[in-house]
Order: structure tokens, then sequence, then C-alpha cells
């Protein structure tokens, strides 16, 4: 099924969440073929999972570490998580890497630690201006998966995968949809070739300035699994119309 996923970053109060969710609900309420999840700030993962736990919205966290327990002041677990109805979590968002300067190792005890305790992972991957103008795109996103996904080859199913050209973050200049297609295939092809188990079970999500109007046009790509969409979501309209797209 198709993932339509929101990434709230640090927006939105408990309060916010609320009123957010009692507008989106009836919005949203007929679809059932494809999958909707809200990625929320840790502080609004309670009041949504109340509002959520009885409709088929899933429920996402933006962040986890990968150590199970003690003394990691500020950090929050996958079992956290999980006991909060959490059932997705992102990991490596360029925020994470590029803001916080979270590493590839780091990022791949993260989504052990997630495949360990039954959560999903989206993993974050996508290169920024300077490596596409250099013609480093596919290196770029080749070496973040191969880093992210070592030691769990085998495992890829287990996770989704969302391209994300940092460039294309908040810029309000998203990729092309051919240009998005591309790198999915390239990523998928890249899947198979590391996993022998491969099942196809990973879906690649696109992020980076997806709105109401180019939505519809990057799901029209057949690698383009679903997206990750970080501004538009936070307007419960606006995402409604981006899951409603296609
Ligand atoms: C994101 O950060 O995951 C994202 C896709 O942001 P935006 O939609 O604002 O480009």
């Amino acid at each position: 099924m198709k993932l339509i996923s929101a990434n709230w970053k640090m927006n939105m109060t408990p309060t916010q969440t609320r009123d957010y969710i009692t507008k989106f609900l009836p919005l949203v309420k007929d679809v059932k073929d494809r999958e909707i999840l809200l990625c929320v700030p840790y502080t609004s993962l309670c009041v949504a999972y109340d509002l959520l736990k009885d409709t088929h919205i899933k429920l996402g966290a933006q962040n986890v570490y990968y150590e199970p327990k003690g003394a990691f002041t500020g950090e929050i677990s996958v079992a956290m998580l999980k006991d909060l109805g959490v059932s997705y979590v992102i990991v490596g968002h360029s925020e994470r890497r590029w803001i916080f300067g979270e590493r590839d190792e780091t990022i791949n005890r993260k989504l052990l630690a997630c495949l360990d305790g039954g959560l999903r992972p989206i993993l974050c991957v996508g290169e920024r201006l300077e490596e596409r103008e250099a013609g480093l795109t596919f290196k770029v996103v080749e070496t973040q998966i191969r880093l992210a996904l070592s030691s769990l080859e085998d495992h890829t199913d287990m996770i989704d995968i969302a391209y994300e050209p940092v460039w294309a973050i908040g810029s309000g200049n998203p990729a092309t949809p051919e240009d998005a297609q591309i790198v999915h295939k390239f990523i998928k092809d890249l899947l198979k070739s590391i996993n022998k188990n491969y099942q196809g079970k990973t879906r690649v999500l696109y992020g980076g300035s997806v709105n109401p109007q180019n939505a519809g046009e990057f799901m029209k790509m057949p690698d383009i699994d679903g997206l990750l969409v970080g501004t538009a979501s936070l307007d419960p309209e606006a995402f409604a119309k981006i899951v409603n797209s296609f």
C-alpha cells in the first residue's frame, strides 16, 4: 500500500495537535486504500494516540535512541515509543544529520534497535546541493544506504526509505517527478542487489517541497511509493488534499 506521511518536525503543541487531528480525521475518513501516517513531536504522541487509536491513521515519531534504557538524559527508546502506540519512526532525517551531527554509524544502530523492537523505520537519504551539482547524487545515496543498512542487508523489507534531496526540503523547490523517479529506481535496484531475501516490501517515498498541487504528479511515477511531507503537512486541509491527490 502507498504511504503518505506527515513530518511535523518541531511544530504543534499538544493542544494544537488535538485541533489538527480533530479537523483532519473527517477529511480522510473514507481513505482506506493508502496508509496515512502522522509523525509528530514526542510531546504530542499521547494526545495523538488517544485520537487515532480507533482510526486507520498510523502514529509515528521523528527520532529514537538505540539503547534500550539507562543513563541517556533526554533520549527516548524504541520500547517507550511502542508503548505509546507508535508504529513508525523517521531515522536519519537530513535535519538530524546536518543540524545535530548524526552520523551514519548512529543511524545504523538506530535501525538495528527499531528492527529488534518491532518499530518500522523510515530511513531518510538524500544529497546536498553541492553534491548534486558535482554529479554525486547516486554515490551519496548509495553510501548512505549501505552504511545505514550495514549488517541489516537481508532485512531491508522491514524498513521504508525516504529519498529527500536536502536542497528540496523546505525550499519550495522540489525535484522534478522524473528526476526523483530515477533515484527511486536506483534505490530499489540497490536494495535488490544487497538483500538476498529481497521481497520488494520497502516503500521508497519522495520528500522535499511536496504540496497539494504537485503531489499527484509524484505519485504517477512507477517507483514513487509514497510521500514524506513537512511544511504542507502542518495544515490539515493541505495534507488531506495531498492524501487525496492520486
Ligand atoms: C521533510 O523535512 O521531511 C520535508 C519533506 O519537508 P518539506 O515538505 O517542508 O520540504
